[in-house]
């Protein structure tokens, strides 16, 4: 960019320029005056000159157009004068031209000076002029306002490019145009179009009139506001020339002032909003300063505390908080101020609160903090969560119970005998039980067992009636499938390894808390034990109601011997022969009821368990041969032949003689018994290491191969239901087997089939030293009278009194009975008898009792007193010692025992016998 010149550096400049000009103008009038020199000869040496000069002056003023003057003078003298090319000023007649060309020339040069300021003058009035207008054309385009000029008549005169963009007219289609037409203006409240403002403008006297708020609508319609200014030109007279108007686009203010309005109108209802829902929130807030002084107290905080806010105002705020928290509340705020520390700021945390009443309760309080004025402040917000912390205890108190119960179940269900299973879909697809469950089916626990199952994963089937029974028709898929409960289910479950197990059950669905089925338990007990049990009761109700009706035909079959024997005690007169006959018969029939009674009983105590033995060591052979002696008498009827084979050295065994005599005594009685007429029967004896094994074998009717086993069993009989004429109850075996066993024994049968006979072997541990065998007590035949006695006999059956009492007699012992306890007292007091046979089961007072009060008598301490009962187990021999009887014999007794217990007492008083 070219420097400026300032206006003293200008001059100097145009001199220089006037002086250059002087110089070649001076130049050039020279050349003129020579190429006239041949006109004018010596004339006019000047006169060209004058010109030069002339355009000196005016080119640079008075400087130049000397210099002119002298360069033309010295030149025309020198060339033109006479004497040319000389400067010799000789001639005289030059010197008034000389005088009158200075004369000119200074006129000229005056003159052109004259001009040459004038228009000097001229040229920077014009450029001032220039300047000024760029001046202003810069100023109007720049300023960010519209600037439109009018002449007189209102037509746009100018607009600049502000002006052209708010009116959308370019600003050279806007000149000469009407300002109403190029500047569309409407009155902002009224709507109506604003006057000429210029016009207007041309009348006023004053400049920069503001015009009313207006709305501008451009070339291309577009609305905006404006604010605009009209002043009126006036030229040097005064004279209103023209109008300017300046204006301005306000849309933009507008909108920001719009903005802002709609802004104070937001916070002053938010403010309101605020205030409201300060007043109103469930919530108590509470503003404090640093100091904790409170600044504001709502109406919730009011209801809450029971302060009323004036209370409160002005107060420290640790006055709502119980201790401990009150004063530790002061340090926490100092701290938070001092440190920015916060304790509670900002955390909703759950502290106790203090009432007006001094009653506490748990609140959560918030705390935030803002700054007002350059002070800080606290505001806090306080709920009241009584509620919430008695909602929160009960819930943690069903959870807990909840824990508990899910603990219990799952105690309960693995602790219950019962197997369970439950399933947690509804279509039943994992089924899982528990551990009784898993234990039935023999599977690890939380094996799925659903039936759903691939068939190569299930270890079982379930059947039903022999068939197995598809999934869906299960009860636990029915139960899950339809909703219902399914109860009393009985299936069989038949597993792979060949186990079979009936089970029975319920099965139930499990429902989610809107009632739909989200799975299904069920609970099935295995009862195939109870199955089993059943069936061998229902075996034993028959074998029973079998039993009975055995048991009636056995006990009536001897009864009609015994009448038949009776009628002919009372006609046969004294045929000796026909009564002895009738008499054996009798005592036949009476053994063999006898032998009935004794095997109930026996049975009865072996069911109950309480079968005794009196063990002793004995030697075997006698006990054998008496069995053998015992059964003679049966086999001789029959025409049975018997033979005993016993080893020749002596074999020794501990055993109960009369139970032993029992097991071969019915082992041989079954011999004759199921062997016909003619046959034989052999009983060997062998010593087989430590065992002695006695074998009874027989040629009779045998016994099937399946019921080798069966026959031991209670009330079991090959045939029952042939006319048999052997009698019998079923339990003879059934007593050998277990009096065998009772003596570490074993006894097993064999037959060859039905006709081939049958083998019965027992086997008994044998003892190794040679001992002194005892000789049965109760198998002794012989009676012996002994001296005669007095004997009170007490029995309650007047019967069983009378014979024993004939019996006795019969051996010369004198008598008395009683058939009462008391009367057996008095009778004993009276009578004072050496021997009492007491009943036990007696009216009024039992034999114990009547024991007891004989041997409280100086009289009755030494008599010989036999309890004799129906009950011979060990606890009743028991009670009899300890009532005081020196005896014990189990009815019905058989009276050589009697016999020889009376005979044996007179040796001496105080033995017993068992
Ligand atoms: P019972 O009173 O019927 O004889 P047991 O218990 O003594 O009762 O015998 C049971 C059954 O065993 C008999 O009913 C009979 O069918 C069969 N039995 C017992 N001993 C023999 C035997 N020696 N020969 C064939 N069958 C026998």
């Amino acid at each position: 960019m070219p420097n400026r010149l300032n206006d003293s550096e200008l001059l100097a400049r145009n001199l220089t320029v006037a002086y250059v000009i002087a110089v070649v103008v001076t130049a050039l009038a020279l050349l003129l005056r020579w190429l006239l020199n041949p006109f004018l000869g010596g004339h006019l040496p000047f006169a060209t000159f004058f010109a030069a000069i002339a355009i000196a002056a005016w080119s640079g003023g008075w400087r130049p157009a000397l210099l002119a003057t002298i360069l033309g003078f010295g030149l025309s003298w020198y060339f033109f004068v006479p004497a040319n090319l000389s400067f010799d000023v000789s001639g005289g007649a030059y010197w008034t031209a000389v005088a009158i060309y200075f004369a000119v020339s200074f006129v000229i040069a005056g003159f052109g000076e004259a001009m040459g300021a004038a228009q000097r003058r001229m040229r920077r009035a014009r450029k001032q002029a220039g300047d000024q207008a760029e001046f202003l054309r810069i100023t109007l385009a720049s300023i960010a306002d519209g600037v439109i000029t009018t002449d007189a008549e209102g037509l746009v005169t100018y607009a600049n490019a502000i002006a052209a963009e708010l009116t959308g007219w370019p600003a050279e289609e806007s000149v000469g145009k009407p300002l109403t037409s190029v500047l569309r203006l409407v009155n902002e409240r009224s709507g109506q179009p604003l006057d000429n403002l210029a016009v207007s403008a041309l009348h006023s006297f004053r400049a920069g009139q503001p015009a009313e708020p207006a709305i501008l609508t451009s070339k291309n319609d577009v609305r905006r506001f404006v604010n605009t200014s009209v002043s009126p030109i006036r030229d040097n007279s005064g004279q209103a020339v023209g109008a300017v108007l300046v204006f301005r686009d306000i849309t933009g203010l507008r909108k920001t002032e719009e903005e802002l309005r709609l802004r104070v109108q937001q916070a002053t209802e938010a403010e309101e909003r605020m205030r409201s829902v300060v007043e109103n929130v469930i919530d108590a807030i509470i503003t404090i300063d640093e100091s904790g002084i409170i600044q504001s107290f709502n109406a919730s905080a009011e209801r809450l505390f029971g302060y009323s806010a004036d209370e409160v105002m002005g107060a420290n705020v640790s006055g709502l908080m119980p201790q401990p928290h009150r004063s530790a509340h002061d340090s926490y705020l100092k701290n938070y101020v001092d440190t920015g520390v916060a304790k509670i700021i900002g955390i909703g945390r759950e502290v106790e609160g203090r009432r007006k009443d001094g009653s506490q309760f748990p609140m959560e309080l918030a705390v935030s903090e803002f700054s007002l004025g350059g002070a800080r402040y606290f505001t806090g917000i306080v709920r009241d969560i009584t509620a919430r912390k008695h909602a929160e205890a009960a819930l943690r108190q069903s959870e807990q119970r909840k824990k508990e119960q899910a603990a219990a179940l799952e105690a309960i269900l693995r602790a219950t005998p019962t197997p369970i299973w439950i399933a947690q879909d509804p279509d039943c697809r994992v089924v899982v039980g528990n551990h009784a469950a898993c234990r039935l089916l023999g599977v690890p626990e939380g094996t799925n067992v659903s039936a759903t199952s691939p068939e190569e994963l299930r270890v079982f089937r379930e059947h039903r009636d022999g068939h197995p029974v598809p999934a869906d028709e299960l009860p636990m898929q029915i139960a899950a499938a339809k909703g219902i409960e399914v109860q009393g289910a009985s299936l069989t479950f038949v597993f792979k390894d060949g186990r079979v197990r009936h089970v029975y059950g319920n099965a139930a669905p499990l429902r989610d808390a809107e009632g739909a089925v989200t799975g299904c338990v069920s609970a099935f007990m295995d009862v195939t034990e109870l199955k089993e049990f059943a069936e061998r009761l229902r075996s034993a109700d028959r074998q029973k109601d079998e039993f009975l009706a055995t048991l009636g035909h056995e006990l009536r079959n001897p009864l009609a011997p015994i009448r038949n024997a009776l009628e002919i005690f009372k006609r046969a007169d004294n045929d000796a022969e026909l009564l002895e006959r009738a008499r054996a018969t009798i005592e036949r029939q009476l053994a063999q009821l006898v032998r009935l009674i004794d095997d109930l009983l026996d049975i009865s105590r072996i069911t109950r368990n309480r079968l005794e033995l009196r063990k002793e060591r004995l030697e075997l052979a006698p006990l054998i041969q008496h069995a053998v002696e015992t059964c003679q008498p049966l086999a001789d009827r029959a025409g049975q032949e018997v033979q005993v084979s016993v080893p020749a050295a002596p074999i020794y065994i501990e055993a109960d003689p009369a139970r032993l005599a029992q097991v071969f005594g019915n082992l041989l009685t079954n011999a004759t018994k199921y062997t016909p007429r003619g046959g034989r029967i052999s009983l060997t004896v062998e010593r087989h290491g430590s065992d002695v094994v006695t074998t009874v074998k027989d040629t009779g009717i045998g016994i099937p191969s399946d019921k080798l086993e069966s026959v031991f069993e209670m009330f079991t009989q090959v045939d029952r239901s042939s006319d048999r004429t052997q009698g019998g109850l079923g339990i003879g075996l059934t007593l050998v087997k277990r009096l065998v066993q009772m003596h570490q024994g074993t006894v097993t049968a064999q037959s060859a089939g039905p006709g081939k006979g049958s083998e019965f072997v027992v086997r008994l541990p044998a003892l190794i030293e040679k001992v002194e065998p005892a000789v049965p007590s109760d198998t002794t035949t012989e009676t012996s009278a002994g001296r005669p006695r007095r004997i009170l006999v007490v029995d309650d059956s007047p019967d069983i009194a009378e014979s024993l009492v004939m019996l006795l007699r019969l051996d010369g012992h004198e008598t008395m009975t009683a058939h009462d306890g008391p009367t057996a007292v008095v009778r004993a007091e009276q009578f004072l008898p050496d021997t009492i046979l007491l009943d036990i089961g007696l009216p009024k007072m039992n034999g114990y009792e009547v024991c007891r009060v004989i041997r409280g008598k100086p009289w009755g301490k030494d008599m010989l007193i036999v309890a004799m009962t129906g009950w011979g187990q060990e606890e009743d021999r028991r009670q009899s010692e300890q009532a005081g009887c020196n005896s014990h014999l189990v009815k019905p007794v058989n009276y050589a025992t009697l016999a020889k217990l009376l005979a044996d007492q007179q040796a001496t008083t105080s033995e017993t016998t068992r």
